[in-house]
């Protein structure tokens, strides 16, 4: 949508056809829907009391939730809190972990893969973008949130300089996202951790909702638009391909707690 569409009359739709439905999966990206931005990323922590409501959820029968995040699955529980037995896919899919604990990673091709470590060792060598580095398994990321225009323009010129080169001939891709720059191996996406999750399920009897901000976000949203509702969770709106625009932390909590009636 290209306007901000008003989202009580489509949520209302949903959860009437939802109710006649006897699965649901919620899914739900991390940064920015549940928690709020901090510049501090390594201690985005989620909205007070939101992480226990998304459990309640999770242990409820017929319930399935997933947190879907392009943060590696380490860091993700760490900053969730390690008591949630909650099933979590990292690195926009390629790391994967259900609510037993087993765990399992995607594997890429060793052309990407070299290109990927030499990368990760420039920019975790260079001086200037100290603080700004989060390295995960199949990517690394330079954030600018709350940094000036100086270090930014700094990021994009060594990515042209030096980092563009390593990704020619490989699956590598360098991505825009909300305030950094992404690299990362290209093959998977959100939309493909959507599409395997969907799957899963009998689809004619599963309610599906995902729920995200960001614009790795939308490849989701694409894939749960084909069998379920996709929501953009943000303070101020963007065009989007999710069918409906909740805010922050007021709505979402909202959203979850008329999700965990049915
Ligand atoms: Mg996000």
């Amino acid at each position: 949508m290209n306007e901000p569409a008003d989202s009580t009359d489509i949520l209302a739709d949903f959860f009437r056809l939802s109710r006649q439905k006897n699965r649901f999966v919620l899914m739900l990206d991390y940064d920015g829907t549940l928690s709020p931005f901090t510049p501090d990323r390594d201690n985005a922590k989620p909205y007070p009391e939101i992480m226990n409501l998304v459990n309640d959820i999770n242990k409820k029968e017929n319930h399935r939730v997933v947190i879907i995040s392009g943060r590696s699955i380490s860091l993700l529980k760490k900053l969730i809190g390690s008591e949630y037995k909650l099933e979590l896919w990292g690195s926009h899919g390629y790391e994967r972990i259900n609510r037993n604990g087993k765990s399992s990673i995607a594997e890429i091709d060793e052309n990407s893969r070299k290109n990927l470590e030499e990368i990760k060792h420039l920019l975790e060598n260079k001086e200037e973008f100290k603080g700004l580095t989060e390295t995960k398994p199949v990517g690394v990321v330079l954030h600018w949130r709350g940094q000036g225009r100086e270090i930014q323009k700094k990021i994009g010129t060594f990515i042209e300089k030096k980092i563009r080169k390593l990704t020619e001939n490989t699956e590598l891709l360098i991505h825009n996202i909300d305030n950094g720059i992404e690299i990362k191996h290209g093959r998977l996406n959100k939309g493909d951790a959507v599409k395997s999750i969907i799957s899963e399920e009998n689809v004619e009897d599963t309610s599906f909702v995902y729920l995200g901000d960001d614009l790795t976000d939308e490849d989701a949203f694409e894939a749960v638009n084909v069998v379920g509702l996709s929501v953009l969770v943000r303070n101020e709106f963007r065009p989007t391909i999710a069918q409906t625009w909740i805010k922050p932390p007021e709505e979402l909590f909202h959203f979850l707690r008329k999700w965990s009636l049915q």
